[in-house]
């Protein structure tokens, strides 16, 4: 038995099944390559689901990373440490925010976000206690705890999982007409992606973010955008929402590659009228904001900043763009996306997106698929034009019939 047959199945006589995984074992990354366990080498277009921007492994994160781990590594926030100051105010200015909340994942994150917008919504709204409504977004995905899954319209992430915690209105995606009928006296937030990733790469109508953000002004209501895929440079500029005028949110939630590819960071970004509404006790994480997630944070930022990753996704992403539209397989239903978060989209006569993301693993090609038909592509920002070529090659053969 080869060693990949011999890891997975160990790995799955004693794994919960909650995902189902390409049949590689990787062992192995640097940059945009990985490596199995039986020495072959793969572009890595999955990036940990947009969580390696930066690159496996970049040296000036790993660096940050080791030489915080030589002097201290976790504090709880019972005290101070000399790291998180330093981090959130570079955060805050690349986002132009007042203040943030550090915490580890996103889905802890969106949970900061929501309870954060319930107390805007009783202490500055005024709205009556246990009333406040947020309006989310048919196909969303925030995340998977049991409030997040709750409000998801995905079958499969709510069954069994009930009951769910009330105070959440659902309106389709990329309507601004259905937000402003669905805002009432009792909303208090719109929680809503940029691009919808998970559910496909659906990339909302031009204007529908700067729409938004005005009836949200409007009405009183905080815009709450979730940017933990989206954001730090994948779709061509530092947030997604910069792609529109007027649209900047008043909570900014971020994830995924804040961490580098090396370390869970999140953060909940807003004014000091919102963030500002804390109080000690109100909320809390035994590792949110700890010295090595802070010191990591640091160079995972200062790094998409100086080395202008959000303007090389613009770029390198509209030549993907381009060059995928020269693919012409009947196979292919849809191609789109924005930066370097690109979705194709597999005709149902054709198979799965999972059946075209093992024949590219065979080309040495990772990528996944995404709700059932879509295969998503979001290689690290450092990759080379060559490399977008030779990975055009490959989506030529898989997906040519
Ligand atoms: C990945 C993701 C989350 C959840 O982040 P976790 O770190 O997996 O909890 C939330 N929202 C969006 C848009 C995401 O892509």
């Amino acid at each position: 038995m080869k060693r990949t047959e011999q890891i997975i199945a160990q790995t799955e006589r004693v794994t919960a099944r909650n995902y189902a995984p390409l049949p590689v074992v990787l062992t192995r990354a640097e940059g945009v390559f990985a490596w199995d366990v039986e020495g072959r080498r793969y572009l890595d277009c999955i990036s940990a689901y947009s969580s390696l921007n930066q690159g496996h492994r970049h040296p000036r994160i790993l660096q940050a990373l080791i030489s915080q781990a030589g002097r201290l590594t976790l504090t709880s926030r019972a005290v101070h440490n000399d790291r998180l100051g330093p981090f959130l105010e570079k955060l805050c200015n690349a986002a132009e925010m007042d203040m943030a909340l550090p915490m580890n994942t996103g889905a802890e994150a969106v949970e900061t976000a929501i309870k954060v917008a319930r107390k805007w919504g009783y202490r500055v709204k005024g709205v009556p206690q246990d009333e406040a409504e947020i309006i989310v977004c048919r196909n969303n995905f925030h995340g998977r705890t049991t409030t997040i899954v709750g409000f998801s319209s995905e079958p499969q992430y709510r069954e069994d999982f009930g009951p769910f915690t009330p105070g959440f209105v659902t309106i389709d995606y990329g309507d601004a007409a259905a937000l402003e009928r669905a805002i009432g006296p009792r909303t208090v937030a719109f929680l809503v992606e940029p691009i919808q990733a998970e559910a496909g790469i659906i990339v909302p109508p031009a204007g529908y973010l700067s729409a938004a953000r005005a009836l949200c002004r409007e009405h009183r209501v905080l815009l709450m955008l979730d940017e933990i895929q989206t954001g730090l440079g994948r779709t061509g500029r530092l947030f997604d929402y910069q792609h529109e005028p007027d649209a900047k949110p008043d909570v900014l939630i971020l994830g995924k590659a804040l961490g580098g590819g090396v370390y869970p960071v999140s953060a909940v970004l807003a004014s000091a009228e919102v963030l500002g509404l804390l109080r000690p006790g109100d909320h809390g994480s035994t590792f949110g904001g700890n010295p090595l997630a802070a010191a990591v944070g640091e160079a995972a930022l200062e790094v998409i900043i100086e080395s202008r990753l959000p303007a090389r996704a613009a770029e390198l992403g509209s030549y993907l763009l381009e060059k995928l539209k020269t693919l012409k397989s009947p196979n292919v239903v849809s191609i789109r996306g924005r930066g370097l978060l690109v979705g194709i989209e597999i005709a149902r006569e054709a198979g799965t997106a999972r059946h075209f993301s093992e024949k590219l693993l065979e080309r040495g090609v990772l990528c996944k698929d995404t709700h059932e038909q879509v295969i998503r592509l979001a290689p690290p920002l450092i990759v080379q034009k060559d490399q977008l070529d030779w990975l055009v090659d490959q989506l030529r053969f898989a997906l040519t019939p």
